[in-house]
């Protein structure tokens, strides 16, 4: 549907042009969605605005609506996280610093289904990301044997982080393998948090009861 697309170019532009809060980028999306509903096209790209220019008003009311759906679907997926909303690499949703406050997610990367933005999906990357913030950047090996398996530091880490999404259907291959190859339970959780990948080898492996430290 056309809308839906200029809407999305809208969206699209935003997200390349605006980088801090998420109140900032909400705050963004609503003024855009009014100014299309007002038909003010001049802080618009020139071939997003030459659309609008040729748009029905009935084609920019919807363009509008689904702009303030997509603020209200990144207020109910992130509203109240103090991480960054930017551009980030091809192929990257999310970035965490391990052991640190830091995240920031690509406004691009969240989008799909019915309306622009997908709040299930940047809800469940969120959660993945929050996850590496509570993971130590220390740890006492960087490779282990699970089963005949070999996981390197950051898969550990990874399976611990997916293991807090709702969803991996829109997962890299990588990571999808990860969460097949990885069972992930609480108390692995604990272990990948704090580094102690020795102890979830031997977990895993079956070798020895693991005393979980508070
Ligand atoms: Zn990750």
């Amino acid at each position: 549907m056309a809308a839906h697309e200029h809407a999305q170019a809208l969206y699209d532009e935003v997200a390349e042009q605006q980088e801090g809060t998420v109140d900032a980028f909400k705050t963004r999306l609503i003024e855009r969605a009014q100014e299309v509903r007002q038909g003010v096209t001049d802080t618009v790209r020139s071939n997003v605005a030459t659309t609008l220019e040729h748009a029905s008003p009935e084609e920019r009311v919807q363009m509008a609506d689904e702009l303030d759906r997509a603020a209200e679907g990144i207020d109910q997926a992130l509203g109240g996280s103090s991480l960054t909303l930017k551009k980030l690499d091809e192929n990257v949703a999310g970035e965490a610093q391990l052991g640190a406050d830091v995240i920031c997610i690509d406004p691009r990367k969240i989008t799909g289904g019915d309306g622009i933005v997908d709040a299930g999906m940047a809800k469940d990357i969120l959660a993945h990301e929050k996850e590496h913030t509570r993971q130590s950047a220390q740890a006492d090996a960087q490779q282990v044997m699970i089963r005949g398996e070999s996981f390197s530091a950051r898969a550990l880490r990874e399976g611990g982080a997916i293991r807090e999404q709702e969803r991996i259907d829109f997962l890299s291959d990588e990571y999808r393998s990860i969460a097949a190859r990885l069972l992930v339970d609480s108390e692995d959780q604990v272990l990948i948090r704090a580094g102690r990948f020795r102890d979830l080898e031997a977990k895993k492996n079956g070798q020895m009861p693991v005393a979980l430290a508070a």
